[in-house]
Formats: structure tokens, sequence, C-alpha cells
């Protein structure tokens, strides 16, 4: 059976004081469904939320990190600093973070090998954008960030690492890709890894959808048969809202 997971991507909202009051409504709400809940607040939060959570069933995870174990590296987190303030799992390839921070899968690949030979797991990000939807060309793109960033790795690396699948196109717009377009490539994916790791692998690994998500429209998407979760960004800053989707499995 895979892991259904919901995570939150906090991404660069809430100062202290917010953080405490969203983790303070998150631990008013109560849990229906089975999945993991993780939340992603920004670095300067990771430690009180993680202090504030421990006792609860929701994880506390990183947005980003570099591939560096330490050093020169002005400005930057490693893995071993987030593993220092209670973090096991860290979101990378972000569409965000390749679109503003110019992360190429070369890059990705490094950081997923960093975080995972320090023994994290990774929630690894990408998509297609809207012009790839268009043209018919999103299968490939793809099906080439994820070769580039993951395949070099070997298959039992596959037991940390979650997949998520971001359409660009659906970030942060309103715009949801259909509970179809998401099942066709969540199924693609699963494709794709079991003909380079056998489908033991494949099956096993989750594949989150990520994309304005929201309460209304979580069930549905979560009711395909190759969405293991969502990766949750807007509606993941109202508790509420976060746990209707939460529940929605
Ligand atoms: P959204 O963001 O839910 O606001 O579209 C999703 C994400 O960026 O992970």
């Amino acid at each position: 059976m895979r892991k259904k997971i919901v995570a939150g991507n906090w991404k660069m909202n809430n100062d202290l004081s917010l953080t405490e009051g969203l983790i303070t409504d998150l631990k008013l709400q109560s849990k229906t469904s089975d999945a993991q809940v993780m939340v992603a607040p920004t670095f300067t939060n990771l430690w009180p939320a993680f202090q504030s959570l421990r006792e609860t069933d929701i994880e506390v995870v990183a947005q980003n990190m570099h591939f560096a174990e330490n050093g020169a590296y002005t400005g930057e987190i490693s893995a071993s600093m987030l593993k220092s303030v209670g973090v096991k799992t860290v979101i990378l390839g972000h569409s965000e973070r390749r679109a503003y921070f110019n992360e190429t899968d070369e890059l990705l690949a490094k950081k997923v090998d960093a975080a995972l030979n320090n023994e994290m797991t990774v929630i690894f990000c990408f998509g297609e954008e809207l012009g790839d939807r268009k043209s018919g060309n999103h299968e490939h793109v793809v099906e080439s960030q994820i070769k580039n960033a993951l395949f070099h790795l070997e298959a039992s690396a596959f037991s940390n690492i979650i997949l998520a699948y971001e359409p660009v196109w659906a970030i942060g717009t309103g715009e949801t890709a259909s509970p179809e377009q998401a099942q066709d490539m969540h199924a693609f994916i699963r494709t794709t890894l079991a003909n380079k790791y056998g489908s033991e692998v494949a099956d096993s690994v989750s594949i989150l959808y990520g994309g304005s998500v929201k309460p209304n429209n979580a069930k549905e998407i979560f009711s395909k048969p190759d969405v293991d979760g969502g990766l949750i960004g807007g509606a993941s800053l109202k508790a509420e809202d976060f746990f209707a989707i939460v529940n929605a499995f």
C-alpha cells in the first residue's frame, strides 16, 4: 500500500507570530483520514514549528536546501542543519525554485543526492508549463525532468522519494488540472518509473498532485487511482481549508 500524503507548502508566507497562530489552528483540527500530514514553513520558522508540533502527527518539512554539507555558501542551508532542527524531509525542485532561482535538473540531482546521503526523504517536484501542455509536449517534459534528476539513483533510493507532479500552469492560478489530466499524467509517471526500476518500485512510490487543490476539488482529484495525495500552496495557509483537504481522502 502506498502512503497517502497531504503536504502544505507555506512558501514565503507568515512571520513567526503568524506561523504560531496557524500552528495553533492546525492543532485544533481533527483528522478523519489516514493521510500523513506535513507542513513546510520558511527556514526561520522550522525550529519553532518542530517544537510546537513534535507531540502531534504533523511532520515539519523544509522547502529547499543546498547540496553542500557546509562552507562558503552565504545565505544557504544544508541537510545537516535541517536535521539538527528536527527536519527529515525536504521539498526539492519546486517550479518557483526552477523559474526564479534557475534550479536545473543537474543541480537538483545533486540536491537529491545530498538529501538521501543524509537519510532524508525528498518530495521531488516537477511539471510542465502551459506551452508544453498546449503543444502536446507535457509527457516528454515531465519524463526528462524525472530522468535527469532521479534516474542515476538505485532502486532502493525510491523508498525515500515522494514525487509531486505540479503543472506550472495550475500553481497559484486557480486553474487545476482536471482529475483525468492528473490521473493520466500520474499513470504515465508510474509507467516511466516501472520501465526503469520495475513495477514493484513504481507501485510503491507516492505521487502527489499540486496546483490549486482546494477543499472543493480535493476529493475528486484524490479519488483517482494513481493520485496518492497533494502538495498544497494557497489553501494550506488556513487550517480549516487545509484539513478539509486532508480529510478529503
Ligand atoms: P497552489 O500551490 O496550491 O497555491 O496552487 C501549489 C504549490 O506550489 O505547491
